[in-house]
């Protein structure tokens, strides 16, 4: 049962926006950055999730002072896939309890099992409430999760997604996020519309979050349906 204290809620910040542009001068060069997103469970778990490249330690550091948190605060880390972009910082959160790198769980040389089923509807909470969680989304990678939080400061539920959706605009230009990559086009479309039916909100990978709108419902509904 979602609470209306908003004491009592889970709180999404999106720390950096993240961006994915051609490079210029250069058309075989993009310059690239996630979308990085702290979630601070009511329950007390602080949860980062995509860390950006190797080379924001600094700035990241800085990013989570700006909320009153120390890397040693991170309780646990997730990143959405396994591209060097949306992992690069782990290494800063070494009092976390567990790093997510798309579907695997690891805690030092500890490797976890816990999406690991074969089952595509398993979930796995991260806070004590069961409010938050990470559940696998296919397409951009085959390993790629997503982590879904119930009971949000937003008042509706959030998907942080990472490149299952590249930026709002790629609900109108599906060319955005097909040449940013897909391992699986077709469990792509299903992937965006099957989320955009579960979540009020999204945090994209390498942009803002944006609401979802029953158009944009629809409009991934007839892309996941048409395209075979
Ligand atoms: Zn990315």
């Amino acid at each position: 049962m979602a609470s209306t204290d908003p004491a009592q809620r889970n709180q999404v910040t999106l720390l950096q926006v993240g961006y994915s542009r051609q490079e210029d001068g250069d058309e075989f060069a993009m310059r690239a950055n996630c979308t990085c997103t702290l979630v601070r469970c009511r329950d007390g778990t602080n949860i980062i999730v995509d860390t950006m490249t190797a080379w924001d330690g600094e700035h990241l550091r800085s990013l989570l002072g700006q909320q009153g948190l120390g890397v040693d605060d991170i309780h646990v880390v997730v990143c959405t896939h396994g591209h060097s972009d949306h992992i690069g910082c782990n290494y800063l959160f070494l009092k976390a309890r567990m790093h997510l790198v798309g579907a695997c769980a690891s805690h030092q040389d500890l490797y976890m099992d816990h999406l690991g089923s074969g089952n595509p509807d398993d979930q796995l909470a991260l806070d004590s409430n069961a409010e938050v969680v990470v559940k696998r989304s296919p397409g951009h990678t085959l390993s790629c999760v997503s982590v879904i939080v119930d009971n949000s400061q937003l008042g509706g539920r959030v998907g942080i997604t990472g490149d299952l959706f590249e930026r709002r605009e790629d609900i109108d230009d599906e060319n955005i996020w097909m040449d940013a990559g897909s391992e699986n086009e077709k469990v792509q479309r299903e992937e965006r519309s099957k989320m955009a039916q579960l979540c009020e909100f999204i945090i994209p990978g390498h942009g803002p979050m944006f609401p979802v709108t029953a158009s944009v419902r629809c409009k991934l509904k007839e892309d996941a349906t048409s395209i075979t």
